[in-house]
């Protein structure tokens, strides 16, 4: 029916409503009558009345029950606007308190976390101070040990350096140099002498003479080739020529320099004076010719132990061995005078032996002479010795 479309509060209306359906239900049922009543049929009418009756009840009740279920309806959409509106309300308050709340909190602890922040940056601050100064300190530091290094690398070295000269002074003074030195080869003998010092590895200075000849030319060679010192002794070896003057001399130096020098392609520098510089038969002043070999450029040497076999007389074997180990004995520096000569077959025989006793001594070297060699010279020992 249309009833319920007319809204909760609309039950005046619903009762007017029915009450004009219940007038015009009369009107109605009268209609039915007079027309009944016009056929004689009162009977069914009344059936039809009562039918009629029954159904308006009805009605009335569906009425009302639908009348209670929209009150019912109402008060529930009543409750649920209230409780809408309670929401509705209530919500953004609590939300608000709660955004409040959190502000405030968020507040507290922004300005506590500001706080601390600004302690970290003045504790970094600090901490940054704190590393510069280190670092510099550092700097400082690093600059020192740098110098410090310096200094002592400085000094080091030049301690080391003053050991290093100490030692080698203590060496030069413990070490006793030996010189064997050979005059007036070559020989026969020269290759026989060259041959043992090769097998012990000794290298020796020959003093030697103007020899031309294939046999001493190829002596003179093996000399240079083998490492040994070659020194001159005159050319002639004849001392009433040599020693007659200065001119005399000069001339034998320059013939046996230049002999020596095409022979051998060496310009000796080293010279023994026939019979020494102490010699007794020069007729000029042994100063003089000493004069000229400095002007040459020349280094004299002559000798400190002689093994005697200059003799005259051919001396044995162990006499020529005992003057030469007795002759060395006590010094640091000996030039030991031997002859390489056709008739001094004595002196190649005691040599093994010499050189093998030497070879054995604590700190004695046999050395070839050379320029820087210590000069043994019978003049000027003799002159200082004045
Ligand atoms: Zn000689």
């Amino acid at each position: 029916m249309g009833t319920g479309d007319r809204g909760p509060y609309d039950v005046s209306a619903a009762v007017l409503v029915s009450v004009e359906i219940f007038f015009d239900f009369l009107f109605r049922i009268k209609k039915e009558y007079v027309i009944l009543k016009k056929r004689d049929c009162i009977e069914i009418n009344f059936l039809i009345f009562s039918g009629c009756m029954r159904r308006v009840i009805n009605m009335e009740e569906e009425q009302q029950k639908e009348s209670i279920d929209n009150e019912k309806e109402a008060q529930r959409k009543k409750k649920l606007i209230v409780s809408a509106l309670v929401i509705g309300v209530m919500i953004p308050w609590v939300l608000c308190a709660v955004l409040f709340v959190r502000t405030a909190d968020l507040r507290k602890n922004l300005k506590t976390a500001r706080g601390e922040k600004q302690e970290l940056s003045s504790q970094i601050e600090e901490l940054e101070e704190s590393i510069q100064k280190q670092e510099e300190k550092i700097t400082q530091m690093t600059q020192q040990i740098s110098e410090y290094e310096t200094r002592l690398e400085t000094e080091l070295q030049a301690e080391i350096a003053g050991i290093q000269e100490q030692l080698e002074a203590e060496n030069q003074k413990t070490t006793h140099k030996v010189y064997l030195t050979f005059d007036d080869g070559p020989s026969k003998n020269t290759n026989e002498i060259l041959d043992i010092l090769k097998k012990y590895n000794v290298k020796a200075t020959f003093f030697v003479l103007g020899k031309p000849g294939k046999e001493n030319e190829a002596a003179l060679k093996r000399i240079v080739e083998e490492g040994h010192s070659l020194g001159m002794h005159s050319y002639s070896h004849k001392y009433a020529d040599i020693y007659a003057s200065k001119e005399s001399f000069a001339e034998d130096f320059q013939e046996i320099q230049s002999f020596l020098q095409d022979v051998t392609g060496v310009t000796s520098r080293l010279y023994r004076f026939p019979g020494g510089s102490s010699n007794t038969v020069s007729d000029v002043d042994i100063h003089e010719l000493i004069g000229y070999l400095e002007e040459q450029g020349v280094v004299y040497y002559d000798w400190n132990v002689s093994s005697g076999d200059a003799s005259s007389q051919e001396l044995s074997e162990e006499t020529i061995y005992q003057n030469c180990i007795a002759g060395i004995a006590g010094r640091s520096n000996s030039v030991v005078l031997l002859h390489d000569a056709v008739n001094k077959s004595t002196t190649v025989e005691a040599l093994p032996k010499i050189i093998e006793t030497l070879l054995k001594m604590d700190n004695v070297e046999i050395l070839p002479i050379t320029e820087d060699s210590e000069p043994v010279q019978h003049v000027k020992a003799e002159k200082s010795e004045n």
